[in-house]
């Protein structure tokens, strides 16, 4: 078995030995004993074997989950927040593990990883674990004879299936809502970044949760993650990743008349009116377009800027874009690592076909050999109707573009068939009103980019998803509503 020697002192023993499906609260291989591989992005050599989790194991994990849902809503409000509580400080406790493992698995830079991704997802377990004891129903007025009580209550099993991008938050976002309502779940992992789910699910289960109540399958998506979609025990499927693949989730899940919670791709605007601080807002696209390498859902490298500003605004960019470390993401330094895959680097590549080649000029861009790395682009020649335009990229390629006025800037930012967010510049105030009215996204960042709280709803509009990330919002959809009505005087039929 292949197995990185960085890798041995962070993971549970069987994990290391391709035991990564994580069942009933115990370790195991897949059923026909199959594997994959799992890559370091910034060397394109072998980390690990995963576990190829197929129907059998969903069937497994489904029917482990109907159990562990039973042992976690025997449980109080309070029992389970204190549970969840007690998940946030064993993620704190293992922030080193978590930022290593995800970036050796990802690419994302362990300055990103292991202090500022750990601090979210343990702030996302701890606002969820206040929610777990505050969920309650209603009473409807039906006059005086009736009472009809609205209660809420766990959806079930939820199934899970987690993206590539930020391996750990994105699982958390999802586990911590869907367990705070009492609810249980399996986690599918994206293949290409499952080992911090792992350590995860190990750790949870330190710290107390029951067995059964969060299950990891590892494998491919349509494999795995489409068993788990199928499967009768899983009530309600949660997704994160790209439009195309929500799609057929979502398609799948309707055969089988199952709720989805998508939270999908996006092609979001950065609107720079004329009047705006022109270096602040450079510094925001420069940030938003090429953290994590621009795959971000939430990515705002569409950049609209007024005609009369573009020239600065684009020095003011490629200044910033110069400045950057691209490198070992080990590197506490690097800033930008490689993208998560060879295929997705293809992907990039496709979309820059025949483009001007705008590569900047970036003293910082130290790629590793055989990495998956790429020379952050600033484009401002395209075709506007081109899939390079209309598309996701997911890589680190901002657009600069300009608008004449400002119905031109809004007609432009919603002309998508995303819906996700939008960051906007400018110093009036009046301007911001505007833009909170008439952009169709479901997050609007004045004068800032990326600013978000566990409490900060992000609801994707249009194609860009279908339910609630983050905030109390987000608890409804892992939760069903039963109503009971008690007639107190004696009820008469209509026939009598
Ligand atoms: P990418 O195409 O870059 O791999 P996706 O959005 O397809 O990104 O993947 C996000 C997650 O969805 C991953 O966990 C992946 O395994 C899973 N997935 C992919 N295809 C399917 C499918 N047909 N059914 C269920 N899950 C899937």
């Amino acid at each position: 078995m292949t197995i990185d020697p960085r890798l041995q002192s962070h993971l549970p023993s069987p994990v290391l030995q391709g035991k990564t499906l994580w069942i009933g609260g115990a370790w195991r291989a897949a059923a026909a004993g199959e594997t994959i591989e799992t890559f370091d992005p910034s060397t394109g050599k072998v980390l690990a074997e995963l576990a190829r989790g197929r129907k059998a194991d969903a069937e497994a994990a489904a029917s482990a989950a109907r159990e562990g849902a039973a042992r976690w809503t025997a449980l109080s409000g309070a029992e389970r927040g204190h549970v969840l509580r007690r998940i946030a400080e064993a993620v704190r406790a293992r922030a080193e593990s978590f930022g290593l493992l995800d970036t050796v698995d990802s690419g994302r830079p362990i300055s990103t990883t292991g202090g500022p991704s750990v601090a979210h997802a343990a702030a996302l377990f701890d606002y969820y674990a206040g929610l777990a004891d505050k969920i309650h129903g209603a009473t409807v007025p039906m006059g005086p004879d009736a009472t009809a009580l609205v209660e809420r209550e766990p959806c079930g099993v939820i199934a899970a299936i987690s993206p590539w991008n930020y391996p750990l938050e994105n699982a958390v976002t999802k586990i911590a809502p869907i367990l705070a309502c009492g609810n249980a779940m399996i986690l599918k992992p994206a293949e290409q970044t499952s080992l911090s789910a792992l350590l995860l699910a190990q750790i949870a289960h330190d710290a107390g949760l029951p067995a059964g109540v969060l299950n990891v399958v590892t494998g491919l998506g349509a494999e795995a993650g489409a068993a788990l979609v199928e499967h009768p025990l899983v009530d309600k499927v949660s997704f994160t990743g790209s439009t195309a693949t929500g799609r057929r989730i979502a398609a799948l899940a309707g055969e089988h008349l199952k709720g989805v919670v998508l939270e999908l791709g996006g092609k979001s605007p950065l609107i720079v009116f004329g009047d705006a601080d022109l270096k602040g807002a450079a510094e925001a696209a420069v940030f938003s377009t090429f953290m994590n390498n621009g795959q971000t859902c939430t990515s705002c490298n569409r950049v609209l800027v007024a005609a009369e500003a573009r020239e600065s605004f684009a020095r003011h960019c490629r200044e910033a874009a110069a400045k950057l470390r691209v490198g070992d993401p080990l590197d506490p330094a690097t800033q930008i690592g490689p993208l998560v895959s060879a295929r997705q680097l293809q992907r990039v590549e496709q979309y820059m076909d025949g483009l001007a080649d705008e590569r900047l000029d970036i003293p910082g861009y130290l790629p590793l050999e055989g990495g998956y790395f790429r020379k952050p682009a600033i484009v401002t020649t395209f075709d506007h109707e081109s899939r390079f335009a209309r598309e996701e990229i997911f890589g680190p390629v901002m657009a600069i573009r300009s608008f004449g006025d400002d119905d031109e800037a809004y007609r432009l930012a919603n002309d998508t068939e995303y819906g996700l967010a939008a960051s906007v510049w400018t110093t009036s105030l009046a301007q911001a009103e505007q833009a909170r009215r008439r952009l169709q996204v479901g997050i609007v960042w004045i004068n800032c980019v990326h600013a978000l709280s566990p409490g900060t709803p992000v609801s994707g509009h249009k194609a860009s998803g279908l339910g609630i990330e983050y905030g109390l919002e987000a608890v409804e959809q892992y939760m069903r509503v039963k109503t009971t009505v008690t007639m107190h005087g004696g009820w008469r039929s209509p026939f009598a």
